[in-house]
């Protein structure tokens, strides 16, 4: 048996460019987004699973999906 290793993926938001729209907020289906004092998107790492979903629907291309550093 060969034992994968899976690296696990999260969400990062560019936040210099988010301009608080809340879009990745209502398509997180685990609710790992939050608008953060109406300024900025913060994901809670904890809880991503580096689905996508955010990053597809971010209307201002601001999310990307990385490799989490372990
Ligand atoms: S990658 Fe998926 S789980 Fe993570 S914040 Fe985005 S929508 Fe939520
Ligand atoms: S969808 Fe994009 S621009 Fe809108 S709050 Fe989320 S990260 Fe910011």
């Amino acid at each position: 048996m060969t034992s994968e290793k899976r690296v696990p993926r999260k969400a990062e938001v560019s936040e210099a460019y988010c301009v608080a729209c809340g879009c990745c907020v209502k398509a997180c289906p685990l609710g790992a987004i939050s608008i953060y004092r109406g300024i900025k998107a913060v994901v809670n790492q904890d809880k991503c699973i580096g689905c996508g979903k955010c990053a597809k629907e971010c209307p201002a291309s601001v999310i990307e999906i990385r490799e989490a550093a372990v």
